[in-house]
């Protein structure tokens, strides 16, 4: 048997590590014993097993990625257990792990750990041992001396004399024991225990030890309330009725409420509390039936992807169909054919809360057979969830970004819905794009991948366009139904005409006037939050920023505060400016709280709703609003981009667009793309029953293409017109780009560090290799940082990668910390 193993941990350093196998001594033999749900303790690790190891002062759980009889320099440290009898990765993600690793250039532990949604497994706690100090004065107070005289009461040094008793007590102090079972022992506060750590006479620890994934303890709603209850109750019982009945215990904090109102509804007999796997219902969305038979269109794709599926090798599709073509009918119907085929697959989507209908019919449809990952679940739940997928009971997972690592076997198909949409890039260490990652992981299988859109990410479209991906258009919306008419209201017209700055134009009045008369719906977009973008003085051109950002705060006025959106920091609302004291403050700009008010002003008699991440916190609202507005309990609806994602509510006639393109001034070469996304999907939520619909859209820039091909539903006119201009400006789809930000609280720092990779890059001169910068990122300050950032762009993506792994050696030499300096490969916002 091999005597060593190197073990992926996650933490930020780009090395593996190597430990020692067997014949530790009984010292650090651990005392806790470890079981991992579907499994027995195993003895000997294997690649793609997860270990137990010391690190430092910690125990971590890291990934052993190979065997060997090496012995490094360095005495190896003996792992403590292993945690799995048979890999966690099998070998096929584990060379999507290292993969990952080596081209987005992270730590392959901490590649794993986001591969792994086992957290939950491994409990952190802390621990506490004695220290010489410690024993020294257990020892003279024993004998009458003084050293536990101090400050304290009586009362506080008995119970630190039984702290330093019950650890000196413990395997000769060498072992340190949990904090739970230190306070059960002593009584002894956990401020008592850090001030003693302060002292020195006892040191903190971390463990991890496994723990059972237990199933979930939920609250289940037993009947109706009958008699009074109180406010808190009432609130538990709401929350209940509005999630289906059922709610994990852990959802008690969330809600704020204290332990004593569930056990007064346990005694009443309200609700009782049961031990339960995790769930997949997670909608109390109602279903439209679903008795149409697939269209012509639908059916052709649908083959050509059953084709690919049985042909057993690795191919991608994109499906390109306009707003209500029907694409999720196809996604469904192709996933029915890998299940019966006794294989599996995977559907990606964006943001499984914000399309709770697509995970109800989901569910409706695969029941047992799916697994949803949403971001509603516990780690404990997504650990059962990754076990049930792992057994094979689960052959369809739907989920988020990271289900793209979902442990299937025999994979055949994976689904990316709305590939386009940015948060399928993680902005944190591994920084991958689920859609990049699904497209190599089905290369090593040799499966199937569909990329579906309306608006494709031009980089994909590309590629179809270059015969890399098979395209596959659905035209026609279902049922002949046509496309919204749009109408471009130019708002500089508007004021000439009307001499005053307007919120809504005169068209967009008529228009939702129309709709309320008639009985129909309307949404409105804008795309920013809160009421007034901008709070400025008057008499010195002063705006209120946030502290730690350069970024103007937003006036919320129902929360009466001014918040920064990139960091959360909050004011109150100021009365004179800050730095004047003149009482000329101006609130300027609009957002979706000022829009509903505004809305509620014109249209006194509509029932509004809003959408936005202020009126959402959690997903009953977000499902209550749409639900209420495909029931008709609302006339309007009115919100951020939330509104403009794939709902299908066919009452909605009319949409329009107050505000969408500010986001054209960004300093972001995907500004004019977003745009055209943004209005298409917006646009795309009109007329989707049998009355046609029709868009309004208000806009400053009329002229621009985004504006223009939007409202001729053209995607290839503007995949025409953005791609010259990506290819003038060596953008990507013609180059790879990476992102290079260097970051610190102190502005020198920032500079300084700048300015040495600036020169080693100018030193550097990689062929074929374009470095722009060092500039002040657009974002120049953020989260209290300074920010400085070079952008890389290449026609190779080896030079580019070769080159960003020669810098990260230069940092390490140079001793820059990995915090510093960010490297985003593949880099979708470049603020
Ligand atoms: P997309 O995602 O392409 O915008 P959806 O998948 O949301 O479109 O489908 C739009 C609507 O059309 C849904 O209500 C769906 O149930 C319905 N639908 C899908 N296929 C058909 C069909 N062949 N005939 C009638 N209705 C259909
Ligand atoms: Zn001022
Ligand atoms: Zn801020």
């Amino acid at each position: 048997m091999p005597e060593f193993c190197d073990v992926a941990l996650p933490v930020p350093l780009d090395t593996t590590f190597t430990y020692r196998i067997a014949g530790g001594s009984p010292a650090s033999t651990p005392t806790f014993t470890y079981r991992i749900a579907g499994g027995s303790p195993a003895s000997t690790p294997v690649r793609g097993s997860r270990v137990l190891v010391p690190f430092r002062n910690l125990r971590l759980a890291g990934v052993v990625t190979a065997l060997h009889d090496r012995a490094p320099k360095v005495a190896a440290k003996n792992i403590l257990s292993v945690l799995d009898d048979e890999p966690a990765l099998d070998e096929g993600l584990m060379r999507l792990g290292e993969w990952i690793s080596h081209y987005y250039l992270a730590p392959l532990g901490e590649v794993f750990r986001t591969m792994l949604p086992l957290a939950a497994e491994v409990r952190r706690a802390r621990a506490y041992r004695i220290t010489t100090a410690g024993q020294e004065a257990l020892h003279s107070s024993a004998h009458g001396g003084s050293s536990l005289r101090s400050r304290r009461t009586p009362a506080e040094q008995m119970t630190e004399y039984s702290v330093l008793d019950y650890l000196n007590g413990r395997a000769g102090a060498n072992e340190a024991a949990r904090e739970a079972g230190v306070r059960a022992a002593t009584k002894a506060s956990r401020r008592l225990l850090e001030g003693m750590v302060r002292k020195k006479w006892i040191a903190r620890e971390e463990t991890a030890a496994a723990c059972d994934v237990r199933p979930q303890r939920r609250i289940a709603l037993l009947r109706e309330a009958t008699g009074k209850l109180n406010a808190n109750q009432k609130t538990l019982i709401d929350t209940l009725a509005a999630s289906g009945g059922r709610l994990p215990v852990e959802m008690l904090s969330g809600l704020e409420l204290p332990k004593s109102t569930l056990a007064g509804l346990v005694r009443r007999k309200l609700v009782e509390i049961i031990e339960e796997a995790a769930p997949f219902s997670l909608s109390g969305m109602t279903l439209r039936p679903e008795d149409f038979s697939l269209s012509a269109e639908q059916r052709a794709v649908l083959k050509h992807i059953e084709a690919a599926v049985t042909s057993k090798k690795f191919s991608v599709s994109l499906i390109h169909g306009v707003t209500g073509s029907g694409k999720t009918a196809v996604y469904l119907a192709a996933l029915q054919a890998v299940l019966d085929a006794g294989r599996s697959a995977i559907l990606l989507v964006p943001e499984i809360g914000l399309t709770p209908a697509a995970a109800a019919r989901l569910q409706a449809t695969f029941g047992e057979q799916a697994a949803i990952l949403h971001s509603g679940l516990t780690a404990g739940e997504r650990a059962g969830q990754w076990h049930r997928i792992r057994r094979g009971e689960a052959r369809i997972v739907v989920g988020t970004r990271s289900a793209v690592f979902a442990p299937v076997t025999n994979l055949a198909l994976i689904v990316v819905d709305e590939e386009q949409d940015p948060s399928y890039k993680q902005e944190e260490t591994p920084r991958y794009h689920g859609r990049d990652v699904a497209i190599l992981r089905a290369k090593h299988a040799g499966a199937a991948v569909v990329l579906g859109s309306a608006t494709p990410a031009l980089e994909s479209f590309y590629n179809a366009r270059q015969g890399k991906y098979a395209l596959l258009e659905l035209r026609e919306r279902v049922e002949q139904r046509p496309l919204p008419e749009v109408e471009v209201v130019d708002m500089r017209e508007e004021f000439r005409a009307t001499g005053e700055d307007q919120l809504f134009s005169r068209k967009l009045v008529a228009e939702v006037r129309e709709r309320l008369e008639r009985g129909e719906q309307a949404m409105i977009l804008l795309n920013r939050r809160g009421y007034s973008a901008v709070v400025l003085c008057r008499a010195c051109g002063e705006t209120v920023e946030c502290q730690n950002c350069a970024i103007a705060l937003t006036h919320h006025k129902g929360r009466n505060r001014l918040l920064c959106h990139y960091c959360g920091y909050q004011q109150a609302v100021p009365e004179a400016c800050p730095k004047c004291a003149s009482e000329h403050v101006q609130f300027l700009g609009t957002g979706s709280e000022k829009l509903e008010e505004r809305i509620h002003g014109a249209f006194p008699q509509a029932r509004v709703g809003r959408l936005d991440r202020d009126t959402v916190r959690g997903r009953g609202d977000f499902e209550r609003v749409l639900n209420a507005l495909d029931a008709g309990e609302l006339d309007l609806l009115v919100g951020t981009q939330m509104i403009a994602k794939g709902h299908d509510i066919h009452g909605v006639t009319l949409v329009g667009v107050v505000g969408a393109d500010f986001a054209l001034g960004f300093p972001d070469f995907r500004a004019a793309e977003r745009t055209f996304q943004l209005l298409t999907q917006v646009a795309g939520r009109a007329g989707r029953g049998t009355v046609p619909g029709r868009v309004v859209l208000q806009t400053y820039h009329p002229e621009h293409y985004a504006i223009q091909f939007a409202a001729r539903h053209d995607y290839a006119g503007f995949y025409e017109k953005e791609l010259r201009y990506r290819k003038w400006m060596h953008y990507p789809p013609f180059t790879a780009v990476a992102n290079v930000l260097v970051r610190s609280e102190k502005l020198e720092e920032a500079l300084g560090y700048a300015g040495a990779i600036g020169r080693w890059f100018e030193k550097r001169r990689a062929p074929g290799l374009r470095v722009l910068g060092p500039s002040a990122a657009p974002l120049s300050r953020l989260k209290r940082d300074y920010r400085y950032h070079f952008v890389l762009k290449s026609e190779s993506r080896e030079r580019l990668n070769s080159t960003l792994r020669a810098l990260q050696q230069r940092l390490a030499e140079q001793k820059i910390p990995g915090r510093n300096v960010v490297v985003d490969v593949d880099a979708l916002s470049l603020l």
